[in-house]
């Protein structure tokens, strides 16, 4: 339930709305927008039965939200969220670029790759130290000595730097190295670890489930959330289809159907959905005019030699003209890059 609270009420009047609702155990969340205040209750709403909030002072009106998603929501939040992070913030007005390779493979390949990516303009290294391979004997990541370089290509650069984490352990050594930790696909309805997390209270990339529908995301994202972490991040990674050609099927559509939904920041991963390097940069390009905050892509110094991920990651001089050929996207679309 929200309720939308008049454009001249008065704090008091929001205070005493709020006051009422938490005196039956709800909890409130508030969210004052340029015109009008509104205010979220989550709970179990039959416990305001006979409180009769439409009649309060200040109160406009009182709507019920029918979705399971509350936090997320954009009745909650009619305005677009921004996600702060030392170098930038993702949301409006920018266009977030997250570039790096898929696995962290050594301290050199991972710092040579910050230097280049920074200089072509991206502002967030990304770089597996945990990876979750399809096959056991697939290479699996470097675990903490990867983070350890994460780091250190974060202080020599002042990229923010984000890790994907797959278990609660992950969780609990990668909070001493990155700024956001990523949600992959595959652990996208993997509750507890939402909840985990949700508690370090640092920005979270949470992909799409290679199945999920996007209602099914929204709860996903609302499990961190209701940890008390407002800071999430949706990434759209492609989803399985009957299609072949490509490695996912990008869902572009699901930009602007987010954009109805929440007011989270949406990012877009052309690299996984596509699978394929010559498909990168129209899908990004595509994402960009879509309406995304972002884009998430992979870039590796020697692709054929890449332990995971070649075919799809660009090399360095194919990221920088990918950037040049990006900024009158941008630009279109009021953002900058
Ligand atoms: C990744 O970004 O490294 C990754 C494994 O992506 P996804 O979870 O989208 O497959
Ligand atoms: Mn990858």
């Amino acid at each position: 339930m929200i309720i939308i609270m008049k454009p001249g009420a008065s704090e008091e009047n929001i205070r005493n709305v709020a006051g009422q609702i938490e005196e039956k155990g709800l909890t409130v969340h508030l969210s004052h927008g340029t015109e009008v205040t509104i205010i979220g209750v989550v709970g179990d709403k039959s416990k305001l039965q006979g409180s009769n909030l439409e009649i309060a002072a200040g109160v406009d009106k009182v709507v019920a939200v029918t979705e399971s998603y509350k936090l997320a929501n954009k009745k909650f939040h009619p305005e677009p969220s921004s996600v702060s992070l030392s170098n930038t913030s993702v949301g409006p007005g920018s266009l977030t670029v997250m570039a790096g390779p898929c696995a962290i493979e050594s301290s050199s390949q991972l710092m040579e790759t910050a230097f280049a990516v920074k200089k072509a303009g991206a502002t967030v290294l990304r770089g597996g130290a945990f990876k979750p391979r399809t096959s056991p004997y697939s290479f699996q990541g470097l675990e903490t000595e990867g983070l350890k370089y994460m780091k250190e290509a974060r202080e020599a650069t002042g990229l923010s730097v984000i890790c994907e984490v797959t278990s609660a352990r992950a969780i609990e050594d990668a909070v001493k190295y990155v700024d956001l930790l990523q949600i992959g696909a595959r652990n996208m309805q993997n509750f507890e670890l939402l909840k985990e997390a949700g508690k370090t209270g640092l920005p979270i990339l949470l992909k799409r489930g290679l199945s999920a529908t996007i209602d099914e995301w929204l709860n996903a994202s609302e499990y961190i959330m209701a940890e008390g972490n407002p800071n999430v991040i949706l990434c759209e990674r492609g989803i399985r289809t009957f299609e072949t050609a490509t490695r996912n099927t990008l869902d572009l559509s699901a930009v602007p159907v987010l954009r109805q939904k929440t007011h989270l920041p949406i990012i877009v991963d052309p690299s996984h959905a596509t699978g394929v390097r010559a498909y990168v940069e129209p899908m990004a390009k595509a994402a960009v005019s879509a309406g995304a905050d972002g884009l998430m892509i992979e870039v590796h110094p020697c692709p054929e030699k890449a332990l995971s991920d070649g075919p799809q990651s660009l090399t360095f001089q194919e990221f920088d003209s990918l950037m040049d050929r990006l900024r009158p996207y941008a630009s279109l679309e009021g953002r900058t890059l």
